[in-house]
């Protein structure tokens, strides 16, 4: 992980510098930006890994920042952790939701934020390609739009299926242990047991196969898990 480029981007000059030093001291390489619109130019020419955004910036604030790097397509890729204070709560909430992947709140330890750093970029690492289709065999899936189709017939699923079969649609051939998808489609919501997945895998199969005891999409590894039939 180490000579990832990462971007700092905050107006106070004593946690830039702690962010800084840490991170080097890690083996990462970082650049700083003192506000918004810096930021943004300097995002368009560098290529970076990721983003550490404070909300309460000058001339552009960190929220609005998150919106406009997110609807870029250039940069919408780009991981993006952002430094909360505790009276912005509802600002984190909405970060998240304008697409930041992770925050830490301020005040925080240097060994927290690395943490953070490092679990966000292993991730993005396991991030499939970019691509608004997915197509397995006949089965037709895009990420834009919600939804999925079979020989151009529409199917219904509900939000957890089609998170479900994207996963494994953009990693087939790969096999995944209920546990596994749990955290990965699931993503740690709590009462979900092992069992959930089963549940959902079986309803997902009565869906988009045509025999659905005898599935050719998502295959069951016995003792191990399912995986997205690579060879459709
Ligand atoms: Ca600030």
């Amino acid at each position: 992980m180490a000579g990832r480029k990462i971007l700092i981007i905050e107006d106070e000059p004593d946690i830039v510098e702690l962010i800084r030093y840490n991170l080097e001291k890690q083996g990462y390489e970082t650049d700083t930006a003192g506000d918004g619109r810096v930021a943004l130019e300097k995002l368009h020419k560098g290529n970076y890994d990721l983003i550490i955004l404070d909300l309460m910036l000058p001339e552009i604030d960190g929220l609005e920042l998150c919106r406009i790097v997110k609807a870029d397509r250039a940069l919408s890729h780009l991981p993006i952790i952002m430094l909360t204070a505790k009276s912005e709560e509802v600002d984190k909430v909405l970060g998240l939701e304008l697409g930041a992947d992770d925050y830490v709140t301020k005040p925080f330890s240097p060994r927290e934020l690395l943490a953070r750093v490092k679990a966000v970029l292993r991730r993005t690492a396991e991030r499939p390609p970019e691509g608004k289709v997915v197509r397995i065999g006949d089965l037709k899936i895009d990420k834009e739009t919600y939804r999925v189709t079979k020989r151009g017939v529409p199917i219904n699923l509900s939000s957890t299926e089609f998170n479900l079969l994207l996963y494994l649609a953009e990693r087939k051939g790969k096999v995944f242990s209920r546990d596994y998808l749990l955290d990965a489609v699931w993503k740690g919501e709590t009462f979900v047991e092992p069992r959930t997945v089963d549940v959902h895998i079986r309803r997902l199969r009565t869906q988009i196969e045509d025999d659905p005891s005898k599935p050719v999409y998502i295959k069951t590894r016995r003792g191990v898990g399912y995986y997205m039939e690579g060879e459709l």
